[in-house]
């Protein structure tokens, strides 16, 4: 049998399609200013920024890892942090929250997942706080907002930085009953890292991140730092980096911020149509948002024999993904967390496939890869 790929799993150019004269525009725009790297593009992407995440301050970098890595050196510098403190984070998710920790020297403690949620499971948190414990990095995993009141309550109790990973997650908003309103992912902690890597929902055509905040102090820090540490030129007041952000990225950004909500309600139009026409029973699908929650950066199903399952999709012209074949505790680069016991994280990296939504997936082929599905045993 052919293996023809009719489904791609995603297409960048796709993605950046329905922009494309606005996107060759800008860049036009960027060759003739003569402002190649941070500039006035820069500035205005951090203003727009700002206004999404309604937040005061938002400082445009040069990726997402970075976003963590200066957050975290910003605390260290501002006393709040030190060598040795211990953070908690999921044990499912991207090696880049886990990287962040370590980088800076701080020491990461994996939490299992919620079979529900995929995220961390938050009733599980507190007896991993001991006395070395500053922060929790929530991560936003697939797009789905993860914060709870328990969260909140227990980083009060113990006074912890909540530095949102908020990668997978821009323009997600949560809704914690009886807590606050509606908040916009990016606001709900101390601060929070955004990554603009190609294929995130709102995607650079290459690397880019963003930082949000409240704390105006931190945002200054983090300003400097990125910026070899310089106050006034050729200054340099801390040992920095240079993790700026490019002008062009931050041109395309500016195409593609102001479609946010459209790009977002696109995906979740076509999980909605995942969640109606699928029913295998030996499928677990994404527990069903609450109002803006989730935004689908991927849309994630649980099956059993998972190799089996992709193949048999595969067969059919259907490319899947999967994200990720291995939670923190089992990568190579942690040998200290390789022993840790997440029987939630394992089960999930076992069999997590992450189904293609973008705009590579018109709404209309939903119904076969659907059907596709139902036809697995
Ligand atoms: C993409 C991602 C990052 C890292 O972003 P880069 O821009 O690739 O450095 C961090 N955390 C999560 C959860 C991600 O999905």
């Amino acid at each position: 049998m052919s293996n023809k790929i009719i489904y791609p799993f995603l297409q960048l150019s796709d993605s950046n399609a329905p922009y494309r004269d606005e996107l060759v525009e800008a860049t036009r725009r960027v060759i003739d200013s003569g402002c190649y790297i941070g500039g006035s593009e820069v500035k205005s992407l951090e203003v727009e920024l700002a206004t999404l995440c309604h937040t005061p301050h938002a400082i445009c970098v040069s990726n997402g890892l970075d976003a963590l890595r200066l957050i975290l050196r910003a605390y260290i510098l501002l006393g709040k942090l030190q060598r040795g403190d211990e953070v908690i984070i999921p044990d499912m998710t991207f090696v880049a929250t886990a990287l962040a920790v370590v980088d800076c020297g701080l020491v990461p403690v994996p939490v299992d997942a919620s079979p529900s949620t995929i995220n961390i499971d938050t009733e599980l948190i507190e007896s991993a706080i001991t006395e070395r414990t500053r922060v929790i990095i929530p991560v936003h995993l697939y797009g789905r907002i993860c914060c709870d009141e328990t969260l909140l309550r227990l980083s009060r109790k113990y006074n912890l930085l909540i530095i949102e990973d908020a990668a997978q997650a821009i323009g997600a908003e949560s809704l914690i009953p009886g807590l606050f309103g509606t908040k916009q992912a990016g606001s709900l902690g101390h601060a929070a890292a955004f990554s603009f890597y190609p294929t995130k929902n709102i995607g650079a055509l290459g690397d880019a991140g963003a930082i949000v905040t409240h704390d105006e102090e931190l945002a200054e820090i983090i300003r400097t730092l990125a910026n070899y540490g310089y106050r006034g030129s050729y200054n340099s007041i801390y040992q920095g980096f240079n993790c700026r952000m490019d002008a062009i990225q931050a041109a395309m950004l500016r195409v593609k911020l102001p479609h946010t909500r459209e790009e977002n309600d696109f995906r979740r139009a076509q999980a909605t149509e995942y969640d109606r026409l699928i029913c295998n029973t030996e499928i677990i699908k994404p527990l069903a948002p609450q109002g803006y929650e989730h935004i689908y950066y991927q849309y994630a199903i649980l099956v059993n024999q998972r190799d089996k399952f992709r193949q048999h999709l595969l067969k059919r012209g259907i490319e899947t993904a999967v994200h990720y074949p291995l939670p923190i505790h089992s990568q190579p680069c942690f040998p200290e967390l390789n022993n840790l016991n997440m029987p939630v994280a394992d089960m999930i990296a076992r069999n997590v496939v992450s189904l293609p939504i973008a705009r590579t997936t018109p709404l209309s082929s939903i119904k076969h890869i659907a059907d596709a599905i139902n036809e697995f045993h």
